[in-house]
């Protein structure tokens, strides 16, 4: 599948808010959000009302940004979502949270959910013992994932793991950062998701 190739910092200030995309950096002064207030482009210092549909469109860009996916893919988890029996918009924030790049991100094993997906696509990850180089993998519970790889790359993980020790591990996984692995314990629930939106909007734009 696709992904966005554009700058990271751009999808941000679009949004107006941090998306955390980029790592280390998101968390300084450097991060473009906090020195450029204000949309990009030749028009991003005016500033209009949004319409429904336009803050329905900003949510649904937004979540598609976080995780790193484009139209189809998405639209193709909201399906998915529709299609499995419980609240829609739980279900899609689920499948999303799911995914192995998101997984390594959430356990602190990637800098960012981009540096995740590179991880797994570098072929530097085994779910119950099997190599996986599918970013969009749907890791269910009591899967175990570990980081197999040389010891250089297994080096660097480590690094991102110390790092992100300060933040917090949904109770979903059970992390081994010693070892670089983790067991996804249950289905992650809404109360996991550790940034803030609004996925009814979601559900609204695309039942219209
Ligand atoms: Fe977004 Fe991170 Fe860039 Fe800040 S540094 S704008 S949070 S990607």
């Amino acid at each position: 599948m696709g992904r966005d190739l554009g700058p990271d910092c751009r999808l941000c200030r679009r949004e107006g808010e941090k998306l955390f995309l980029k790592g280390a950096r998101c968390y300084t002064h450097r991060c473009a959000v906090s020195r450029r207030e204000y949309a990009p482009g030749q028009h991003g210092l005016k500033k209009g009302k949004l319409s429904n549909f336009g803050v329905q469109l900003r949510e649904k860009q937004k979540i598609k940004r976080i995780y790193g996916i484009l139209e189809t893919q998405f639209r193709n988890y909201f399906l998915k979502a529709t299609a499995t029996k419980g609240v829609t918009g739980h279900i899609l924030l689920q499948l999303l949270e799911r995914r192995l790049d998101s997984v390594l991100f959430n356990c602190g094993f990637a800098k960012s959910r981009t540096d995740g997906r590179q991880i797994v696509s570098h072929n530097h990850v085994s779910v119950n013992g099997r190599r996986v180089n599918i970013a969009s993998f749907l890791v269910k519970p009591n899967d175990i994932v570990e980081i197999k790889t040389d010891d250089k790359a297994k080096a660097s993980v480590k690094a991102n793991a110390e790092i992100a020790k300060e933040r917090k591990i949904p109770g979903w996984l059970e992390v081994d950062a010693a070892n670089l692995t983790l067991k996804v314990v249950r289905m992650p629930t809404r109360e996991d998701v550790t940034f803030t939106v609004n996925e009814q909007l979601v559900v609204e734009l695309y039942s219209r």
